[in-house]
């Protein structure tokens, strides 16, 4: 079968969750027996998002390739159960700088090199290379932006364009658009989406469907009255209402009856779908028996979608120990010794977030010894490991004035320092120690119990590591070094003894906790939370510890 492509574009605002939609109609035909992937398109001039601040794009969502994309990509993955890769994500910086170098090798043969056909071309290429790939069944093609945005025009005339080169019937145009609540009228208003796709069409993308997220049912009226202006039929207006959580927006959409239409639509063989694991997912989202506190301490906690992988996970790993996890979002610029206690009182776990730059340290410095010295579970991720060896260091080895050379390239004990490869480096863009590597767990370990297995690969991003010039003085203090990367003899993985749940790892699980598999250390890492609200005495008892 020719692989189909869904064009998915948003009209009137941003923010209406666009991958969201991406994510559930990819969950809905994935459940159907087709083989789908997502594929995002960013009309950005960054080559990628790995040099922007998190305030600005939120969280690097890093691909086993080693690829740094949009955070759109990571709920690609947890809601579809696929690997994707660099080809998910193409920004028009990457198109740009693509075309650019062919010019410089003389690939155009003396052409004048033009937004069209050239770059529509380099668009175009991408979105069919990635469905040829692994010849899919089905490429929905999420385009960044909102409809009549100039930078979004030359990705809707590239899709305009392939709808003409892959025949019609094998695309599809979804858009998803909103329908406004005006309370001083006390009605829907229709008027928004009329002109969003007004404007689509006058691109050449009309619509085919209509995904109107509205805070308000939409009753037969209002979908005959989109129907009619908008050129579609009214079983191709379907209603997005807000959902308690994002892993609803499935069955909602398969409510509205989104699949069955973009299957009628595009003559796909597809069988009935199978959502029995993602409903009872959902059931213990929304009905948990029991609730967890989690501290998150971090420096950009006013803006959570720079730890969205994380969120997700927490949820994921809440939901296979029945329980909700609610989490308690902590400044770390203003965490100090002195009031630890009390911005953390309460909670059952402390993770100690990711991050580039010294603003925050000593607070989850802080934050570190709290769960060191209280028995409280602790999960360090990237940064957060960092910080906590260097607190180990400084405060269980002796070693005054331990530090990263991150924040200070002169301390006595650089317990985390550069990565050899690293340190002539000075190109920002593409070039931390990126992507997925295998690490050696240790028998006994907290990291081996939760994962069950000797090897496992996780996926990084960091410039800095554990200095195995003091591995040794930090293992004779006491630190344990539960994994290892085999190749490279890096530490991956500390844990401390005595101490009912204490992990910092270098990489990130986060990126690779999925509804249908939930990550192991943040299943374990929740489990320890429970154990310690019902009261875990620090009693070392085989069938006490929580795995
Ligand atoms: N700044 C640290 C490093 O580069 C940690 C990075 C991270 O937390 N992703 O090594």
């Amino acid at each position: 079968m020719a692989t189909k492509y869904i064009f998915i574009t948003g009209g009137v605002t941003s923010s209406l969750g666009k991958g969201i939609i991406c994510a559930s109609l990819g969950r809905l035909l994935v459940a159907r027996g087709l083989r789908v992937t997502v594929q995002k398109l960013d009309p950005y001039i960054n080559v990628d998002p790995g040099t922007m601040n998190p305030y600005e794009h939120g969280e690097v969502y890093v691909t086993d390739d080693g690829a740094e994309t949009d955070l759109d990509l990571g709920h690609y993955e947890r809601f579809l159960s696929i690997r994707t890769s660099q080809q998910n994500n193409v920004t028009t910086g990457r198109v740009y700088f693509d075309v650019i170098t062919k010019e410089r090798q003389g690939t155009y043969l003396g052409k004048t090199v033009q937004v069209i056909p050239h770059i529509t071309d380099e668009i175009k290429a991408h979105v069919t290379r990635l469905g040829e790939s692994e010849n899919f069944d089905i490429v929905i093609v999420e385009i960044g932006g909102t409809v009549g945005d100039i930078e979004s025009l030359p990705y809707i005339e590239a899709m305009r364009q392939l709808r003409y080169d892959v025949g019609r019937k094998n695309t599809l145009s979804i858009h998803l658009t909103l329908v406004p609540y005006l309370a001083a009228a006390g009605e829907l208003k229709t008027k928004p989406t009329q002109h969003s796709v007004k404007t689509l069409s006058e691109s050449g993308l009309s619509p085919d469907i209509l995904v109107c997220r509205s805070e308000y049912p939409l009753d037969e009226t209002i979908r005959r009255k989109i129907a009619q202006f908008c050129n579609v039929e009214i079983e191709d207006v379907i209603a997005s209402l807000d959902a308690e959580s994002i892993y609803e927006v499935p069955l909602l959409m398969q409510d509205e009856g989104l699949d069955s239409r973009v299957i009628d639509k595009l003559n796909l063989p597809a069988k009935n779908a199978d959502l029995v694991q993602w409903k009872q997912f959902v059931d213990k989202v929304k009905h948990p028996k029991t609730e967890t506190t989690i501290a998150l301490v971090g420096k950009y906690v006013e803006h959570h979608d720079a730890y969205k992988s994380i969120v997700e996970a927490l949820i994921h790993g809440g939901a296979l120990n029945d329980s909700r996890v609610s989490i308690k979002w902590v400044q770390s610029d203003y965490v100090n010794d002195e009031n630890v206690a009390d911005l953390l009182s309460g909670v059952s776990g402390i993770l100690v977030a990711p991050g580039f730059g010294d603003r925050g340290i000593d607070g989850k410095l802080s934050a570190v010894k709290y769960a060191r010295t209280n028995g409280i579970p602790f999960f360090g991720i990237c940064l957060g490991m960092q910080c906590a060896v260097i607190e180990f260091a400084r405060n269980c080895a002796d070693l005054d004035g331990a530090n990263s050379t991150e924040f200070n390239e002169s301390t006595p004990y650089p317990v985390i320092d550069y990565m050899p490869d690293q340190r002539e480096i000075t190109d920002k863009g593409g070039t931390m120690r990126l992507g997925q590597y295998e690490c050696k767990l240790s028998d006994g370990s907290n990291a081996r119990k939760a994962y069950g297995d000797e090897f496992i690969r996780e996926r990084h991003r960091h410039r800095f590591e554990l200095n195995n010039d003091l591995r040794d003085t930090l293992q004779q203090n006491g630190l344990v070094v539960s994994g290892v990367n085999p190749e490279r003899d890096l530490v991956e993985i500390i844990e401390i003894e005595n101490h009912p749940w204490f992990v910092g790892v270098q990489f990130h699980p986060e990126l690779k906790s999925t509804v249908n598999e939930p990550h192991p250390l943040f299943a374990s890492f929740i489990k320890a939370s429970l154990f310690h609200k019902e009261g875990y005495s620090n009693v070392q008892s085989e069938q006490n510890q929580p795995v």
